[in-house]
């Protein structure tokens, strides 16, 4: 029996491990206000390599929040979009594992294992009828040839890796997630059913999953596409999350993660409606915002926290081809919105709160500067203790920013309506 994930789980991220109890305590006012939401530590490899930290920190310091604000309830550490050749430094520390396996997305798998796919589910050809969907989903068996083909060694390729977490934690110390959010096309509801049907068959007990959705899902900023469509498309998979549940035999705990999921806030309403439409659970992960809370919170303390948020901006500036890069389809920068290091020379540290916090209301909101800053993480951890000791220094300021943060713009909307 693996490990058992709570209805609500919301992932959080905090680059530089100085936030675990601002976090937390937003965690405590959702419960506070009667919603319970587990709280989950994630950082990625990426992350991890570009800061110079170990999966362990991670651990530690959300071990030390929940110590300090004596936190009963469950909480996790995330090992954020790990693949076979970066699983293993994260064994220690992580018990919720995200398996990425978007890159073996259409790579074809051997032909016999995708003829004995399509042989054990006739179920999934013709009119598909799923419960809380009112047309049938109408397919044929070439679609669904396709659809395995495309997806069938990214299945294998989680077993293999599920496996693998297995041999290392036994079956009951950790919890499954499968990420093919990072991907260019979305995967349609049906193409999720089919999905879902081949980690049943491999014997994953898979308790959340990350479809990329239609529409964009940039890095710190709001949803943009199809809001109808987008609804459409959630409340279907939210479905067929259920009828594969009933009829494979998948964890009762299986749900939709929703990745990059902080700073949607076009979004939250119509999740928030889906869920409670099909009485669903959530997993949200938020983008490693928090930091940029800090720089917020840095910002707001007085002229010596900004002009360190000044200096991380301007190398931002400088930098900005190289710190984007790695998030190219996340990110959406018009370099000409972007004010120059001298510009923000003249500012008032209010001004540029107002500038970088994410109020898409206010006009002197920049989302251009919002997401290079977003991904200028690399430049604060260059800056190593000079940036922490200024953490430590303005703590007041920036853990007030954090907990704000998650529980107004994001936990609120999302979980109290
Ligand atoms: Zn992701």
């Amino acid at each position: 029996m693996a490990l058992t994930l709570d209805t609500f789980t919301f992932g959080v991220g905090d680059r530089f491990a100085h936030q675990a109890k601002a976090q937390l305590q937003a965690f405590i006012q959702l419960k506070e206000a009667g919603v319970d939401v587990t709280p989950v530590w994630n950082k990625s490899n990426r992350e991890h390599l570009i800061i110079g930290s170990e999966p362990d920190s991670v651990r530690a310091a959300a071990e030390a929040a929940v110590e300090a604000l004596q936190w009963k309830g469950a909480f996790h550490v995330d090992a954020d979009h790990i693949q076979m050749g970066t699983v293993d430094r994260f064994l220690k520390a992580s018990d919720f594992y995200t398996i990425d396996v978007a890159d073996a997305i259409g790579q074809p798998a051997p032909d016999d294992a995708i003829q004995a796919f399509v042989d054990r589910h006739p179920e999934l050809v013709g009119e598909v009828t799923i419960p809380g969907i009112d047309t049938p989903f109408a397919t044929d068996g070439i679609w669904l040839r396709d659809v395995t083909s495309q997806y069938l060694l990214a299945v294998q390729e989680a077993r293999r890796i599920y496996r693998h977490l297995v041999d290392q934690l036994g079956d009951s110390g950790f919890a499954t997630e499968v990420s093919m959010d990072e991907t260019d096309q979305p995967q349609t509801p049906p193409e999720l059913l089919v999905i879902l049907a081949a980690l049943a068959d491999e014997g994953i007990p898979v308790q959340t999953i990350a479809p990329k959705f239609t529409g964009r899902f940039n890095k710190g900023v709001d949803y943009v596409g199809d809001l109808a469509q987008f609804e459409k498309e959630f409340s279907q998979d939210l479905a067929v999350i259920a009828h594969a549940v009933d009829t494979y035999g998948l964890p009762k705990s299986l749900k939709l993660s929703v990745h990059s999921g902080s700073d949607k806030f076009s979004l939250y309403p119509i999740i928030q409606r889906c869920l409670n439409a099909f009485g669903a659970g959530l997993h949200l992960k938020t983008a490693g915002t928090t930091w940029l809370e800090e720089l917020i919170g840095l910002a707001e303390s007085g002229e010596e926290g900004f002009a360190l948020v000044r200096e991380i901006y301007g190398q931002a500036f400088e930098k900005r081809e190289a710190l984007c890069e790695p998030y190219a389809t996340v990110i959406d920068i018009d370099p000409t919105q972007l004010p120059s290091p001298e510009d923000i020379g003249s500012w008032k540290g209010s001004q540029f709160v107002n500038a970088l916090r994410h109020d898409p209301t206010h006009p002197e909101y920049n989302p251009h500067l919002r997401q290079l800053l977003h991904v200028g993480f690399k430049v604060a951890a260059s800056l190593g203790e000079r940036y922490l000791q200024a953490l430590r220094d303005h703590e007041a300021a920036v853990s007030q920013n954090v907990t704000a943060n998650l529980f107004e713009r994001h936990m609120k909307p999302l979980f109290l309506g």
